[in-house]
C-alpha cells in the first residue's frame, strides 16, 4: 500500500463518523479498527499501532463529549495529533547550523539506501540557504563510490574530496575534512561506505570514521520502502553510532513508508528530509505536522508556498514579474519562464498534491508525465520564436500562416502543436489577468488542523 493509499484509508475511517447517526463507543471502535487496519497494512509497527489507538481512545472520551461539541472534530484532531507525535519520535526535529562556524556531517546506512544522492541534495538544499558546503567521499568498499560522489557534487557545483589509491576510509575522511577546514568551508559532508546488510565491518568502520571527523551530526539514511525490516536496522544504526537524525529516501513511487516512519519513532530520532524523487529538487525538509496533514488530504500551503519560493528565489524577479503582468504585459517570454519555473519545482503531482482539496485526487500517477511532457513540447517551439516575438504581448502574430509555419518547422513541432501552445498562451494570459485583481492565498498558511 502506498503513502497515499494509507492517507485515502485513514481519512475515509474519519469521514465514516459523520455517517453515523449518533458517534458512540462502537463507532468510535470501528472507525479505529479500521485507521489500526491500514497503518499496520503499510507497515506501521505493531505496538505503535496499539498505543496510537489507546492513547485515542484515552483522549477521546465519547460519552462525556458535551453535546454541543463536535465529536468528529474531536477524534479528527486526537488521530491527527497521534500520528504526528509517532513520527515526530519525541524529539523537535530541526536542528540549525551556524554559518561562519564548521559543522561536519557524516551520512550512514546501507548501500543503495540513496547515501550518496541524498548528501548531494543535502549540500545543494544548504547551498541555496547560502552555506558553503563540500563533500568528501569515505566510501572505500564500493567500487565507483567516488566517482558516482564526484559526478553528483560537479553537477551540484560543491567542492569534494576523495581518493582513488588511499584504502582507509577513517584517513580520508581526515584529510578531506582537514582541507575542506582550511578552506573555510561551514558544512563538510562525510559521506561512508554501506554493506549489503548490517554487519560489525560496517560498524567499526562507521565507528572509525566517527572518531577521526568528529562529527557534530550523525545522518541515518534509510529506504524509505524497506517495510518491517525498518525498525531493526534503524536500531542497529542507532546503537552502533549516536545516530542524530534520519532521511528517508523513496517516498515516492510504491513506497509504503509506514515501516520507515515507525522505526524513527522507535529509536527516538527524528526525521529532517525525505528523498521524492531521484533528482536534487527532490528533497523536502520533514515537518510531522504537515506530513501527516498532507497525507490526509488536508492540505499543505506552507510547503506549497515553500516550493514557489524555491523556485523563484530571486525576490526582485518576482516583483518585476508581478509588476508586468499588472500591466498587462503578459508576454510568451513570461509564460516561457513561469513554465521553467513550474519544473523547477518538481513533480506536479507533489506540488499539487500540498494544495488543500488536490492531495488525494492528485497524488496517484498518471498524468504527471503527459503534463510534463506538454510543457516541454511548449517551450521547444518557444525556444524557435526569435526574442521580439517572445516579447510582444500582441496576439496579432498568431494569425499569420507564415509565422507558425516557420515556429512548426523550427521547433520539429506540428501546426496544431503550435496552435495549442498559443492557445494555452491566450488562456493563461486570462487567467493572469484576472488573478492579479483579486489574488486569494490563505491568511494562515501553516496548514495546521
Ligand atoms: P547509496 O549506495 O546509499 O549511496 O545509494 P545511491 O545514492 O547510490 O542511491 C541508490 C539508488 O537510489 C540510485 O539509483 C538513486 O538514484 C536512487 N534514489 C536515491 N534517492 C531516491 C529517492 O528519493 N527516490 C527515488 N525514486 N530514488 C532514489
Amino acid at each position: 500500500m502506498v503513502l497515499a493509499e494509507l492517507g485515502q484509508r485513514v481519512t475515509q475511517a474519519l469521514a465514516s463518523l459523520s455517517a453515523a447517526p449518533v458517534i458512540d463507543e462502537a463507532v468510535l471502535d470501528a472507525c479505529l479498527k479500521e485507521i489500526a487496519a491500514a497503518l499496520l497494512q503499510a507497515d506501521v509497527n505493531v505496538r505503535l499501532v496499539a498505543s496510537l489507538r489507546n492513547n485515542v481512545k484515552k483522549r477521546v472520551n465519547v460519552s462525556e463529549l458535551g453535546r454541543g461539541l463536535s465529536k468528529q472534530r474531536i477524534i479528527e484532531k486526537a488521530v491527527f495529533d497521534e500520528l504526528c507525535s509517532m513520527i515526530e519520535g519525541g524529539q523537535a526535529a530541526q536542528q540549525e547550523f551556524k554559518k561562519g562556524r564548521t559543522n561536519i556531517v557524516m551520512f550512514v546506512g546501507l548501500q543503495g539506501a540513496g547515501k550518496t544522492t541524498t548528501c548531494t541534495k543535502y549540500a545543494h538544499y544548504y547551498k541555496r540557504k547560502g552555506f558553503k558546503p563540500a563533500m568528501v567521499c569515505a566510501d572505500t568498499f564500493r567500487a565507483g563510490a567516488f566517482d558516482q560522489l564526484k559526478q553528483n557534487a560537479t553537477k551540484a557545483q560543491i567542492p569534494f574530496y576523495g581518493s582513488y589509491t588511499e584504502t582507509d576510509p577513517a584517513v580520508i575522511a581526515q584529510q578531506g575534512v582537514e582541507r575542506f577546514k582550511q578552506e573555510k568551508r561551514d558544512l563538510i559532508i562525510v559521506d561512508t561506505s554501506g554493506r549489503h546488510k548490517q554487519e560489525e565491518s560496517l560498524f567499526e568502520e562507521m565507528r572509525q570514521v566517527a572518531a577521526a571527523v568528529q562529527p557534530d551530526h550523525v545522518i541515518f539514511v534509510m529506504d524509505g520502502s524497506i517495510g518491517q525490516a525498518a525498525f531493526d536496522q534503524a536500531k542497529a544504526f542507532h546503537d552502533s553510532v549516536d545516530v542524530g537524525q534520519v532521511i528517508i529516501t523513496k517516498l515516492d513511487g510504491h513506497a509504503k513508508g509506514g515501516g520507515a516512519l515507525s522505526a524513527v519513532a522507535a529509536t527516538q530520532s527524528p526525521i529532517t528530509f525525505i528523498g521524492t524523487g531521484e533528482h536534487m529538487h527532490e528533497f523536502e525538509h520533514f515537518e510531522a505536522k504537515k506530513f501527516v496533514g498532507r497525507l490526509l488530504g488536508k492540505g499543505d500551503w506552507g510547503g506549497f508556498i515553500d516550493k514557489v519560493k524555491d523556485a523563484i528565489p530571486e525576490e526582485d524577479q518576482q516583483q518585476e514579474l508581478i509588476e508586468k503582468i499588472s500591466k498587462g504585459e503578459f508576454t510568451l517570454r513570461i509564460m516561457y519562464e513561469q513554465f521553467q519555473n513550474i519544473m523547477k519545482m518538481g513533480p506536479m503531482s507533489q506540488v499539487m498534491s500540498m494544495i488543500p482539496g488536490f492531495s488525494n485526487a492528485i497524488m496517484q500517477p498518471g498524468s504527471e508525465k503527459e503534463s510534463q511532457a506538454k510543457l516541454k513540447r511548449f517551450m521547444t517551439i518557444m525556444d524557435s520564436m526569435t526574442a521580439k516575438e517572445l516579447d510582444s504581448s500582441s496576439t496579432k502574430i498568431f494569425s499569420e500562416p507564415s509565422r507558425i509555419l516557420r515556429w512548426a518547422r523550427g521547433s520539429g513541432s506540428s501546426v496544431i502543436d503550435v496552435q495549442l501552445m498559443l492557445e494555452e498562451y491566450k488562456r493563461l494570459a486570462k487567467v493572469f489577468s484576472t488573478a492579479m485583481k483579486g489574488m486569494k492565498i490563505p491568511k494562515n498558511l501553516k496548514g495546521d488542523m
